[in-house]
């Protein structure tokens, strides 16, 4: 079932995911909609915050973006295809940053039709919970090291917006503030 995405603007975008103890048929139905979803809206994550849920949660599928490279371990072993190992449905996901910091471009399903380059480690470490409740290692770089970090970010209440430079964000300042009006009205 396709669930809708909730707008900036929408409380839920700022709160702190509770970790989730026990994967219940709940949670594997979220997941399933929420992965649902995210193909529909064509974005490559969602966080359960998104669909009105806060917790820790998260699905992620980046084949969808042709040009833009990743590189992945998992568990250890390297990734060829990257098709072979999404999409990915994470639970209470934590994440160790490299020091070196890239620039690109990001956008966001909360955020209709705004996009900015936004500074994040170019790579990463993350452990989480599958929904068979396996324990999951994964080592990322290219773009599926950015949308961890934006999906993570989620999960913690934080949104690109609080990553933009002043100036990028002053740029959107109206297309912000109408999005803002437009959720409140809902
Ligand atoms: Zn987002």
């Amino acid at each position: 079932m396709r669930l809708p995405i909730r707008k900036y603007g929408d409380p839920i975008l700022r709160a702190k995911g509770k970790r989730i103890e026990t994967v219940d048929d709940e949670i594997r139905a979220l997941a399933g909609d929420m992965l649902e979803t995210m193909h529909a809206a064509n974005g490559i994550g969602l966080a359960a915050q998104q669909v009105g849920h806060a917790m820790q949660l998260t699905v992620l599928d980046v084949t969808q973006v042709e040009d833009r490279p990743s590189t992945m371990t998992l568990n250890g072993e390297p990734i060829a295809d990257l098709a072979t190992a999404m999409p990915l449905v994470l639970i209470n996901p934590t994440l160790r940053l490299s020091e070196e910091i890239e620039l690109g471009s990001e956008g966001c399903l909360s955020f209709p039709e705004i996009t900015a380059d936004i500074e994040r480690a170019s790579s990463l470490e993350m452990e989480a919970e599958t929904l068979d409740g396996d324990k999951l290692r994964i080592e990322a770089s290219g773009l599926l090291a950015r949308a961890l970090q934006h999906e993570v970010d989620h999960l913690n209440g934080i949104l690109f917006i609080d990553r933009m430079s002043s100036a990028a964000k002053a740029s959107h300042g109206s297309r912000l503030k109408r999005l803002q009006k437009e959720t409140a009205k809902m």
